[in-house]
């Protein structure tokens, strides 16, 4: 795959329905523009939990539910991760934070924002420049749900109809195991994919009226990712 570089900061979200692709696409996305980096929330709270932060203690149990955790708790993890990696710094003054407009400052957001309230608190901190709408049919989601597995030490995520690793059962970085993840269950899958319908379409109305939002279709994630180069290299890219 021919690296590609930008021409300045892409400050990106992903949006799709749990199962849709979101880390395959941003893993890939790395791989062609080294500048992008990416944070999921789903990734920095199974971490808390593993850890047992005070932060991870709280989120546990609705986690395993299938539910959200409350907007308070996900915006301060965020927050504060944005400002570890460089992201963002804190300001004086009239702005709370400054960022920077080169392609290093460049990440992907899965996960957050997942509402309207967590997405009008985030422009307060950031702005984004492109929100990414994943979308593929509900069916063929529930499809890969059963065959997703994951390398816990670096979120890889594989499935063994479409993304299978090359060998069984194995990362294909460190050949370290793969696992199914906890909340990977058909009950809490329901939810999670409920809860999804009910909170995004107003999140996605947000980025609309913003002029940032765009649609990409697909079945699978090896249809949806040429479309969502050519949108990066034709926003971001060095031409
Ligand atoms: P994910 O890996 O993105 O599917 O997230 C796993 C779980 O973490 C979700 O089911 C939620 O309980 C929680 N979570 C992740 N991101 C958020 C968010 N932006 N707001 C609230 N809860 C979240």
């Amino acid at each position: 795959m021919a690296l590609q570089r930008l021409s300045k900061a892409a400050r990106v979200i992903l949006v799709g329905a749990p199962g849709v692709g979101k880390g395959t696409q941003s893993e890939r996305l790395m791989q062609k523009f080294s500048e992008i980096k990416q944070l999921s929330s789903g990734d920095l709270l199974r971490k808390n939990v593993k850890e047992k932060t005070r932060a991870g203690l709280e989120a546990e149990s609705i986690m395993k539910s299938g539910k959200l955790v409350s907007d308070s708790l996900i915006l301060r993890l965020i927050t504060d991760e944005l400002t570890t990696r460089g992201w963002i710094q804190s300001g004086t003054g009239k702005s709370k934070y400054t960022f920077s407009d080169q392609p290093s400052a460049s990440f992907i957001l899965d996960g957050f924002p997942r509402t309207a309230v967590q997405a009008v608190q985030l422009d307060d901190i950031v702005p984004i420049n492109l929100v990414v709408n994943l979308n593929t049919p509900t069916d063929i989601i529930i499809d890969r749900i059963c065959n997703r597995w994951i390398h816990e030490p670096s979120g890889r995520v594989y499935n063994t109809t479409f993304n299978a690793p090359k060998a069984d059962g194995k990362d294909d970085v460190t050949g370290e195991a793969l696992v199914r993840r906890a909340d990977d269950d058909p009950e809490v899958w329901k939810a999670r994919l409920k809860s999804f319908k009910e909170t995004s379409t107003p999140l996605l109305e947000h980025y609309d009226k913003l002029g940032i939002l765009w649609t990409v279709n697909g079945n699978s994630s090896d249809e949806i990712t040429p479309q969502i180069f050519e949108e990066f290299g034709k926003r971001f890219g060095v031409p």
